[in-house]
């Protein structure tokens, strides 16, 4: 017997975790469900389409039976119940994070989130002992550590208990982060300006944050708890918490507020600051504030009915349905500026990111998105980074039209001239992605076709997009069409394209690569809007066309300030480097994200994530 009317297969699956902090977990009984996407098909690991759950530990060079998600008995009560003593929970924790963090990456960018040649990205919960834990791009893994808590606390945690790094949402979030951004950065782990890192690191904590803002619980108790006023919601934006006890911090690795504390922001300290988590924290605390100031002015309103319109909440316990309310805006908020920092990844230069990149990137893509900037949100966020000395060199006002991408000089198509790519190919393969109940499937075969053919069209045009043609290797890093939605509730699909071109000419052969790159933004018709680029000095100017030998002049200047501006940084990074006169590998290629999440004592802020 068969069912009739067939049953649908579920749209969502409900995994419990452990809640990423001890607040949450006196309120919610410790665990929190985490809904994400029903994958068809997953296998015991859990294996599926995007994440390989790999369980072995080499410390005590064992397997551990793989947990199966599918199993019936789970399937019934929102998979296994979390336990620290039960590896195949800790199987189920990272598993569940880290799709739902792709899931929002996704949504945020309008796109089928793919790893490079559809392979999967593995995960490993239980990898080694040490007190961290971190994404290495060459095996394409996330690799946990464990280890005993230190002896002396005993707030949090018994003295000397086992703690798994791979069981912090906090923790698995920032990895996984880091691995997304590897995915559609590649060249960002070229550290070739103390900001490329920075960036990394800053991108994973907001990410990981504003995570926190999916349980709905949890958001509802820090605005009771706070009466609304989360500027002292420390739960809430406190990163890894009980990682930083078991650790002997006695508090969170990292908070999003704390740092302001003291008084107004100093820019000097972004100035200053080279470590790359400190650098990448005070971004990350700027985006908050704009949070906090545009969350203030969202509840305003709220405030004043609940209290005859003095906006002075009495004491005593805020009404459940004004908490329900203000959640409401405090989701709704976070998710548009998560969503601004997020969409603006397409907005990025392909090499050398510096935080003024990501300044005008976000600007950008949200105002090709909100026009209007009705919450003042771009403006909240400009200022906040201002405040703290973040800020593009060179623009001449803090106004969304001053911080814009340019536009070519000379107008450019993708679809016209000699090596036009096939533009109606493109679309429709990244829609076929898109929509999963297509009968056609995409085809590597037709992506690698459109990739020479991006090739082959950047070649044609390297004095325009700021290449150099003389010198060859210019490589096609991504083409792509996403469909971000805008605040009209339209689709705007955008064609996002990145070149890169490796400059061996410009080696000195001491093994640090030297990148020029290109990314650009065009509609689907092919005319590029945006063209972002990173130059290098050309071998020569003279052969470039007249209609572009201005800009190539400017791009030469651009290019030679930028190879002396790296050159004075990787010197800079080999002065501070111990190592760096017994090796001949030059120091700036031994930065790794294995080393800087390393644990390099108490007083460093470098340790684990
Ligand atoms: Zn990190």
């Amino acid at each position: 017997m068969t069912n009739h009317p067939p049953v649908r297969m579920p749209d969502r699956r409900v995994l419990r975790i452990f809640a990423f902090d001890p607040m949450a977990s006196r309120l919610s009984g410790r665990f929190l469900p985490l809904s994400i996407p029903f994958e068809a098909g997953l296998g015991p690991g859990p294996s599926g389409e995007l994440i390989q759950v790999v369980d072995y530990d080499s410390a005590h060079d064992t397997w551990y039976s793989p947990v199966d998600l599918d199993d019936p008995f789970l399937l019934a009560q929102n998979g296994l119940r979390p336990s620290e003593s039960d590896p195949r929970s800790h199987q189920q924790i990272v598993y569940a994070v880290a799709m739902s963090v792709i899931e929002r990456f996704q949504r945020f960018t309008g796109r089928r989130f793919r790893w490079q040649g559809d392979e999967r990205l593995r995960i490993v919960p239980h990898a080694f002992e040490g007190r961290n834990a971190y994404f290495d791009p060459d095996r394409r893994a996330v690799l946990f550590g464990w280890f005993r808590a230190d002896e002396t606390d005993t707030e949090a945690n018994l003295p000397g208990q086992l703690m798994f790094t791979c069981l912090s949402t906090d923790i698995v979030a920032h990895e996984v982060t880091h691995a997304i951004v590897h995915r559609v950065r590649e060249m960002f782990t070229y550290p070739t300006n103390p900001d490329v890192y920075a960036f990394h690191e800053a991108f994973a904590d907001l990410i990981a944050l504003f995570h926190h803002f999916l349980f709905r619980d949890v958001v509802e108790a820090a605005i009771a708890q706070s009466r609304s006023n989360l500027d002292d919601a420390e739960a809430l934006f406190s990163l890894a918490d009980e990682f930083g006890r078991a650790t002997g911090r006695g508090g969170p690795l990292r908070s999003a507020i704390a740092s302001d504390r003291s008084g107004p922001p100093d820019p000097r300290a972004f100035t200053q600051s080279t470590e790359p988590h400190t650098r990448g924290a005070i971004f990350v605390s700027a985006v908050f504030d704009a949070f906090l100031t545009t969350y203030r002015d969202r509840i305003a309103d709220l405030r004043r009915l609940a209290t005859g319109g003095s906006g002075i909440l009495g004491d005593g316990e805020l009404m459940p349905d004004l908490v329900h309310r203000i959640a409401n805006e405090a989701t709704t908020n976070a998710d548009r500026l998560l969503g601004m920092v997020v969409r603006a990844f397409d907005y990025l230069p392909a090499v050398d990111v510096t935080f003024g990149d990501v300044v005008r990137a976000v600007i950008t893509a949200d105002r090709d998105l909100y026009p209007d900037d009705e919450l003042r949100l771009r403006a909240r966020l400009v200022e906040s980074l201002r405040q703290r000395g973040i800020f593009p060199p060179g623009v001449v006002s803090l106004a969304d039209q001053a911080l814009l991408w340019q536009p070519p000089q000379q107008p450019l198509s993708l679809a016209e001239g000699m090596s036009a790519i096939d533009l109606g190919e493109l679309v429709r393969e990244s829609t076929v992605k898109l929509d999963q109940t297509a009968s056609v499937e995409g085809s590597p075969e037709r992506t690698r076709r459109l990739f020479r053919q991006a090739r082959a069209w950047a070649k044609t045009h390297a004095f325009e997009l700021g290449l150099d043609p003389a010198v060859g290797g210019i490589q096609a890093h991504d083409i792509h069409v996403a469909f971000q939605t805008a605040a009209d509730g339209q689709p705007r699909p955008r064609i996002f394209a990145q070149f890169v071109q490796r400059r061996l000419d410009l080696e000195k052969n001491d093994g640090v690569r030297i990148h020029a790159g290109c990314a650009l933004v065009a509609a689907v018709d092919g005319t590029v809007q945006y063209l972002i680029s990173k130059p290098l000095p050309f071998t020569d100017t003279t052969d470039a066309p007249e209609p572009v030998r201005e800009f190539v002049g400017e791009q030469d200047a651009a290019g030679t300030s930028r190879l002396a501006g790296m050159q004075s940084w990787f010197a800079a990074v080999a002065e501070a480097d111990p190592l760096a006169l017994w090796l001949e590998e030059p120091a700036v290629n031994r930065l790794s994200f294995a080393r800087l999440h390393e644990e390099a004592g108490d007083d460093s802020e470098g340790e684990a994530s």
